[in-house]
């Protein structure tokens, strides 16, 4: 069973390139992101602690995330695995390994898009206007690369000595162009 972490900064296309390969593989998909904004949109009691940090660009705790991905894992251990935006930070990463090993699940694979900072603030401000997103500001944007290369780099870093990281020109290109890449990375894993 694979087990892919597409991994990249905010606005690196994480969201997009996932929901093109999915049309193309069976993946049990999970975006911690997106279960977050679900949660405050239904008022719930976590929803209501992470909005707070959401909207000021910090990370929600790892205990949460690394208990969601834990359940996720849970219910979907006969399937293949795409993990987006999480791990965020090196101990959701050790986490992470810890919970396949115990699901005899084998290694993470991680695939990196790249892209420069410039790019993508300009990617996200843009996003702002068509989706609403409320931690898509310049302010909220600047502290959540912050945040990214402070806590969430090191993450790369991780895999890379696991010789488990490949990184894909995620800026080059249109989000078909790139899928194709990404797609044959898949393929070759
Ligand atoms: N977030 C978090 N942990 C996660 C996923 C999301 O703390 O595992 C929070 C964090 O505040 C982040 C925001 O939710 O800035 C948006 O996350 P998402 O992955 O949707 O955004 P992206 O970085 O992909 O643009
Ligand atoms: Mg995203």
């Amino acid at each position: 069973m694979r087990n892919i972490i597409l991994f990249g900064a905010p606005g690196a296309g994480k969201g997009t390139q996932s929901a093109i390969i999915r049309e193309k593989f069976d993946f049990a998909y999970i975006s911690t992101g997106e279960i977050l904004r679900e949660e405050i949109k239904n008022g719930t009691e976590l929803g209501k602690q992470a909005e707070v940090l959401i909207n000021k660009g910090e990370l929600v705790s790892d205990e949460i995330i690394i208990g969601m991905i834990q359940s996720f894992i849970e219910a979907n251990n006969n399937k293949d695995l795409l993990l987006d935006g999480f791990p965020r930070t090196v101990k959701q990463a050790e986490s992470l390994d810890k919970i396949l090993s115990s699901f005899n699940r084998g290694e993470a694979k991680v695939i990196e898009l790249e892209v420069d900072k410039d790019v993508l603030m300009q990617r996200l401000l843009n996003r702002a206007k068509i989706e609403g997103r409320k931690d898509d500001n310049e302010q909220t944007i600047k502290e959540r690369f912050n945040q990214y290369d402070k806590k969430t780099a090191a993450v790369a870093d991780y895999y890379k000595q696991k010789n488990s990281y490949i990184s894909i020109d995620g800026q080059h290109g249109t989000p078909a162009e790139i899928s194709v890449k990404l797609i044959t990375v898949i393929e070759n894993l």
